[in-house]
């Protein structure tokens, strides 16, 4: 009887009830790499900075368009130091198609605003324009670190870093004590902290004069000592305030990562250290690390860009193919997270069709919301290449489905590779608290989503 049910049953099983010993043994070694490059990529400019130094490091030199090209070449273009594409030459031509992993390195964050600085009862803070889907409540009474750049008029650029160094100050919004929140209580969590509301405090000490607005003078002098840039400089600047809380194992078992910036550096970094680590694939293998996800993938920098298309078109220039005959014939993972169960809130979810901690890799045929407006919806014969591709190569993985029917949904860059006639499927590691100042994942679904990307890359179908 128990044979015919394990024969026609689809059972899911605890990774930890599957995983082999050298795999992990290899995900704790892994998962050390990502947590390290977590904690020092906390933009999407830092998070390029630390990947060039990675693919240097790996024998990877930077594309020219007309370069010659040989297979295991292994090349980098970076877009506006925001974003970035990374080529292993195949054996086939391009003519084949490519074998693609796309990402996101943009996260949910504080951007300042143009004009930022403000005085008012003799305190200094920053104005600012939250960046992505945020629930507001969760960005008061936490550390926050400034990063970002500084253009100025000479054509200069001035990076900015404050907070991230051990000693560095930091900075916080406050909020109100719960003696005086009667009113604030009342209201609901979307109103209780509103996004004009989120000001950063970053001074209280005056200016030793007689003058006007004395603290905000004295901010104004640390930092054009610190940077050289005057107020006028805002205007040119982008400045973004991040949590800077460090990146950590979480549990007794350290079998879980927490830190700001899981979604998406998360999958980026797997697809990453897969495009470092394939050897001479059959395919082209293709590596992007995106911007502008969390606020829909436009500008130059997202996934709507041309620029991408441009990288492509170079290559299969140096190939004498079409970049159409290319894509049509490529294949996509769109590496994003997903949300992971959870038993805290049990009534988001259909249990059954939520990815797990735990579980592995999760695959989402289809994102969107409200009847899947807004999807892709990868074909059943892209997740039937997939169940091959992951049995071969043991990869652990689980199909995952963001929320109950009608509960709420989300999107990626899938849509945007599809619409390029590209088989493109969701894929990625499930995450908890997302969009949160700090998300929380587990080290078992981080290193098989790795493996899952590897696996694809590797494929010599
Ligand atoms: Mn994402
Ligand atoms: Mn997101």
């Amino acid at each position: 009887m128990d044979d015919v049910r394990k024969q026609l049953f689809y059972e899911q099983k605890n990774g930890y009830d599957l995983i082999s010993r050298d795999d992990h043994l290899a995900s704790e070694d892994y998962c050390r790499g990502y947590m390290a490059f977590l904690n020092d990529s906390r933009t999407e400019r830092e998070a390029v900075i630390n990947a060039v130094a990675l693919a240097k490091e790996n024998g990877f030199a930077e594309f020219k368009p007309g370069m010659e090209l040989k297979p295991g070449m292994k090349l980098y273009q970076v877009n506006r130091g925001k974003a970035m594409m990374l080529a292993v030459i195949g054996k086939k031509s391009l003519e084949e198609g490519a074998v693609i992993a796309g990402a996101h390195i943009d996260s949910p964050r504080l951007d300042l605003k143009q004009l930022p600085l403000y005085e008012t009862d003799e305190l200094c803070y920053f104005r600012t324009h939250y960046y992505g889907g945020i629930k507001k409540y969760q960005w008061v009474t936490i550390p926050l670190e400034v990063h970002g750049v500084v253009a100025l008029k000479s054509g200069e650029t001035v990076d900015v870093r404050l907070g991230r160094e051990p000693g560095d100050p930091r900075f916080v919004i406050t909020d109100l004590l719960p003696h005086l929140a009667q009113e604030q209580m009342k209201k609901t969590m979307s109103e209780g902290i509103t996004g004009e509301g989120l000001h950063i405090i970053i001074g209280s000490v005056p200016y030793a004069d007689e003058g006007k607005d004395r603290v905000r003078l004295a901010v104004m002098s640390v930092l054009n000592d610190l940077y050289g840039i005057t107020e006028e400089d805002f205007l040119s600047a982008e400045l973004t305030a991040v949590p800077a809380f460090d990146v950590c194992e979480i549990g007794l078992d350290r079998s879980m990562i927490g830190g700001y910036g899981h979604d998406d550096r998360v999958c980026a970094y797997a697809e990453l250290k897969a495009i470092l680590d394939v050897k001479d694939p059959a395919r082209t293998c293709v590596c992007i690390l995106a911007d502008k996800e969390e606020t829909g993938s436009d500008g130059v920098s997202g996934m709507q860009s041309q620029a991408f298309d441009t990288f492509m078109a170079d290559l299969c220039a140096a190939q004498g193919v079409e970049l159409r005959r290319c894509y049509e014939k490529s294949f996509c993972l769109s590496a994003d997270v997903t949300a992971a169960f959870d038993p805290l809130y049990p009534e988001v979810s259909e249990k059954r069709s939520e990815a797990k901690l735990n579980y592995g890799m999760g695959i989402c045929k289809f994102t969107g919301a409200r009847g899947k407006s807004g999807t892709s919806d990868a074909s059943a014969e892209v997740v039937g290449y997939l169940r091959r591709v992951f049995e071969k190569a043991g990869v652990l993985w689980q199909m995952a489905e963001l929320g109950k029917v009608d509960q709420g949904g989300g999107g990626t860059i899938a849509k945007f590779m599809a619409n390029r006639n590209i088989d493109t499927i969701d894929a990625g590691v499930p995450v908890l608290s997302m969009h949160a100042p700090f998300e929380l994942v587990a080290k078992l679904d981080c290193f098989m989503t790795y493996k899952g990307i590897l696996a694809v890359y590797s494929d010599q179908e």
